[in-house]
């Protein structure tokens, strides 16, 4: 038995034929688990480590099959409530459900499992296309940096979207592309909107680039967060100074994250407030490309 079978990842989905997560078509990898806690975040579900049980509202028929739950989770008194402090994670309302409105989400994989699994689709990726590792936070895994070595040694592309938030040096000789969010450069900001820091996501973001990661900045845009000159100029600046970047995406806020924080029983969060103008949009380009 080899390292990589032993060794276990928690998946919250694995998703297929995906083109805007790196080149080409792409399996996108979501892996449970995230250090940062964004106002913004969309995709919510993935932040605990731990699984959790999602439900999707819109697919539910009402048959009350999942009132069967031995833990009394499903109660349908004042509506359908879920009092997930008493569910086990068990898995019988998931396999009960006739609409799959309810998922455990975060299933754990074996790296051979998800190679298996990511392997189906590589007649689709070409010479560009491969397999994206995203969550979350993939390096918030253990184990993340082995699942690249065996990805690039089948052959496969291999990408990863990252806040950066720890150490990514070792993971560079097996990432192909280096997805880097560059949420606020005001520190107060970031700590105050992400919950985090953000000197460690530049320190680790020079590091990498210093050991050749070849890295796309993904800059988040939140109306009245980080809609500034200063923010636009600091961005311009950093990929100024990398060495190995290629490029930037601009990724405008959009509300529809917020009602996927419905999924584990959080409040839609989505403030269509924050979505950025056409003008904040197009200044940041320019700002970028100047
Ligand atoms: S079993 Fe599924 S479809 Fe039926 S009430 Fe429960 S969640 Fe809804
Ligand atoms: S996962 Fe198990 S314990 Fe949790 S709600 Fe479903 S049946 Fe009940």
């Amino acid at each position: 038995m080899n390292v990589a079978d032993e060794i276990t990842l928690r998946v919250s989905e694995i998703q297929r034929f995906c083109m805007h997560d790196g080149p080409g078509v792409r399996t996108t990898v979501f892996l449970k688990g995230c250090p940062m806690r964004c106002l913004w975040c969309h995709n919510s579900e993935m932040q605990k480590t731990e699984k959790e049980l999602l439900f999707f509202k819109n697919k539910c028929i009402g048959c009350r099959l999942c009132a069967s739950c031995k833990n009394g989770v499903h109660t349908f008194k004042y509506g359908h409530k879920i009092d997930r402090e008493k569910c086990l994670l068990c898995g019988e309302c998931e396999k009960n459900c006739p609409s799959s409105a309810l998922l455990i989400c975060g299933r754990d994989m074996s790296i051979d499992e998800i190679i298996r699994e990511v392997k189906k689709d590589a007649a689709f990726y070409g010479q560009t296309g491969g397999v994206t590792l995203s969550g979350g936070e993939p390096f918030a895994q253990p184990g993340v940096t082995e699942l690249l070595k065996r990805l690039k040694a089948e052959g496969i592309n291999t990408a990863v979207e990252t806040c950066g938030y720890y150490d990514v040096t070792d993971a560079v000789p097996y990432t192909d592309l280096f997805l880097w969010d560059i949420k606020d450069t005001d520190e107060a900001r970031h700590k105050k909107n992400t919950g985090c820091r953000n000197k460690p996501v530049i320190d680790d973001l020079f590091a990498a680039d210093k050991a050749g990661a070849k890295i796309r900045l993904r800059c988040i845009l939140v109306n009245g967060v980080n809609t500034d000159e200063t923010h636009y100029k600091n961005v311009a600046a950093l990929m100024k100074k990398l060495r190995n970047c290629v490029g930037a995406d601009i990724l405008p806020y959009h509300a529809y994250g917020g009602s996927k924080a419905e999924l584990t029983g959080r409040e839609d969060n989505g403030d269509k407030a924050l979505i950025p103008t056409e003008e904040q949009i197009n200044r940041f380009k320019e700002m970028i490309k100047n």
